[in-house]
């Protein structure tokens, strides 16, 4: 089984790479760093690549050995965490080459690019699908490990708030609040705390905050300059796109990023008790995610943007 062969692959590697998606939020982080400290507990030294590392994410235990790129050209083995395509990769370029590629992941829109793919879209983060992989390998989850893991499940379940929980999510988490993992530290630092820049975007997003569609749509946008301006850093847009989804009436919240000139990075959310499946809407654009938290890229002015995405939107309100 697919489990069995992930564990042959990765003991029969010497040189091990390990990497996500863009734009790397908590699951993302939390994923590459607990496996690769499982990784050295199985006596390999893997390397982790990770580009726009965010600062929150800095006191996690293997934080410091990340890199942004490599000398090796070709590994023995890539591995991919909490990533549904080649495209989103960051350093797909040593996926390519590597000799056996593994994807593990919980999108439901995974496109399977790996030579294993290991996906589960029931699991509410990438680390709780970890927590079982390393539990039915033997690793033992230490403190260290638990608490990457605890980081993703988490930053990707927003505190244990969202639907894809599970009686599993809570008994992990249990578990490893037996073993000392400090949860409620972890989930200050990680949910609770935001850069002074944050807050500036934030506000800056909540100030320009339209509601559409009769309430049932919340817009909001923020681009190159804001981000200068604030000074932002990776990660400092994180949490944005929440604000709107909390409104009372709104269906779907809307948030976008300029990523390059005439490019933005769309969030989708869907709103409480709302049942539109932005997923779906997100892959009309090229993009994917889950059923009620997904994203795309979408070029365009924020006017042009803000109307490709509302006519899509619409479709599903029929
Ligand atoms: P976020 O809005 O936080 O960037 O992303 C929400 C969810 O959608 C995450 O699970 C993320 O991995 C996924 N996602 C965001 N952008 C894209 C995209 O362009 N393509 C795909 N396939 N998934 C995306
Ligand atoms: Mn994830």
């Amino acid at each position: 089984m697919t489990l069995d062969n992930i564990l042959v692959e990765i003991k029969k590697a010497e040189k091990i790479v390990i990497m996500a998606h863009e734009t790397p939020d908590g699951d993302a982080i939390g994923s590459v760093l607990s496996m690769y400290l499982a990784l050295k507990k199985l006596g390999k030294e893997a390397d982790v690549i990770v580009k726009e590392f965010p600062r929150t994410f800095s006191f996690l235990p293997g934080a410091k050995n990340i890199k942004t790129k490599s000398d090796i050209e070709k590994y023995d083995l890539a591995i991919s965490l909490d990533c549904a395509d080649l495209k989103r990769l960051v350093g797909r370029e040593y996926f390519e080459k590597a000799e056996k590629t593994i994807v593990i992941d919980h999108h439901g829109t995974n496109t399977m690019y790996g030579d294993l793919n290991f996906v589960n879209p029931v699991s509410p983060a990438c680390c709780e699908i970890l927590a079982g992989m390393l539990e039915y390998f033997d690793i033992s989850i230490d403190s260290e490990i638990g608490s990457c893991l605890v980081a993703g499940i988490i930053t990707d379940t927003g505190g244990f708030k969202y639907s894809s929980v599970t009686a599993e999510t809570f008994e992990f988490t249990a578990e490893l609040l037996r073993k000392g993992v400090n949860v409620s530290e972890i989930y200050q630092r990680v949910l609770e705390t935001k850069t002074k820049s944050s807050f500036e975007l934030l506000r800056r997003a909540t100030n320009r905050l339209e509601l559409l569609e009769g309430g049932k749509v919340a817009f909001t946008y923020i681009n190159k300059k804001d981000e200068k301006e604030v000074k932002a850093e990776p990660g400092d847009h994180e949490g944005i796109v929440e604000n709107g989804r909390s409104i009372e009436g709104v269906k779907v919240s809307v948030f976008i990023r300029e990523k390059e000139e005439n490019f933005y990075k769309v969030s989708l959310r869907a709103g409480n008790g709302s049942n539109i499946n932005v997923s779906d809407i997100c892959y009309v654009f090229g993009g994917g995610g889950h059923p009620r938290a997904a994203g795309a890229t979408v070029q365009g002015t924020v006017e042009q943007v803000k109307e490709k995405l509302l006519k899509e939107i619409r479709k599903a309100f029929c």
